[in-house]
């Protein structure tokens, strides 16, 4: 075992305490791993970095020799004790002990005036969706985020809209980004072990989405309702989104789209969703 993990170790013993599993605390002991998240983050003096939970700062210690700055939000107390501990002296780290999902990052990014602004996290599993659709939706003005998810979400925020592995999720990630697997990552790299297999995803953000939209949120609506029912035809699926007052109107969208009312949600392109989406649209006007 490597150096990570001698520290991990250490840590846990100097400040005698335990991981709390409710936070999603697994701490990452693989010093390949850590590396290889090093080299896709591909940091710079200009950059501003984002670290989501950074524990007991293995990952931290790395992102601040080569970043301009490093923002670290934690939520637990015990774990931002050790980091204002080992790195009083570090002037280009701002530790805030915090929800991430409370905190106003906008502000934060505007406060530091960097070219650039990169995420990176080992994230706590219980949230991965949130705090991934969080950075999303809030548009902020992020280059990519580099984070370790299970496998299983990885898959899914990995997949082509309409392609295997598809969830809600897939559409919103794949209209705000490109998204990519880095590595893959056994359970034995944490200490303690997770029940499940984990993966390195990259997202880089579009400066563009990929398509023209007259109404964001509808779309997210319709596809957020369509997905709670996916086994459903969505000529189903589609009534509850309120987007339609009766089920003729909803045939006669879909006729106007040539697309079969018996498919399924799961089975729809973004660019399909968009075509509905931009019909009702339309009719408004
Ligand atoms: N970065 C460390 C590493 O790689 O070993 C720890 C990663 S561990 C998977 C997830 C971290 O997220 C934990 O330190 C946990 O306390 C923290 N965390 C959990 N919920 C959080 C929240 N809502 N906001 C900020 N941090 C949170």
């Amino acid at each position: 075992m490597g150096n990570a993990y001698q520290e991990t170790m250490q840590l846990l013993k100097k400040y005698k305490i335990t991981a709390n599993k409710n936070l999603g605390q697994n701490f990452l002991i693989c010093d390949e791993t850590i590396q290889k998240i090093i080299e896709e983050a591909d940091l710079s003096k200009n950059d501003m970095v984002i670290e989501i939970g950074p524990g007991l700062g293995i990952l931290t210690q790395h992102l601040v020799e080569k970043a301009g700055k490093v923002l670290a939000v934690e939520i637990d107390q015990r774990m931002t004790s050790i980091l204002n501990d080992r790195f009083q002296e570090q002037s280009n780290l701002e530790i805030l002990q915090e929800d991430i999902l409370k905190v106003d990052l906008k502000k934060k990014i505007e406060e530091n005036h960097f070219k650039t602004v990169k995420v990176v996290a080992n994230l706590p599993y219980y949230i991965t969706t949130p705090i991934i659709m969080k950075l999303l939706e809030d548009k902020l003005e992020l280059e990519n985020i580099l984070v370790m998810v299970q496998k299983e979400v990885a898959d899914r925020l990995t997949a082509i809209p309409g392609e295997k592995a598809t969830g809600a999720i897939t559409y919103a990630i794949y209209y705000y980004s490109i998204a990519k697997k880095v590595i893959s990552v056994p359970r034995e790299s944490f200490i303690p072990a997770p029940d499940v297999t984990s993966e390195v995803i990259k997202l880089n953000l579009r400066k563009e989405p990929p398509i023209k939209l007259k109404n964001e949120d509808i779309l997210f609506r319709l596809i957020k309702t369509a997905f709670m029912q996916r086994r459903k035809t969505i000529s189903n699926s589609f009534m509850n989104s309120g987007l339609w007052r009766e089920k003729q109107e909803l045939l006669k969208t879909l006729e106007k789209v040539k697309i079969s009312p018996n498919e399924r949600a799961e089975n729809l392109t973004l660019e399909q969703f968009a075509s509905i989406i931009n019909t009702i649209e339309n009719e408004k006007n």
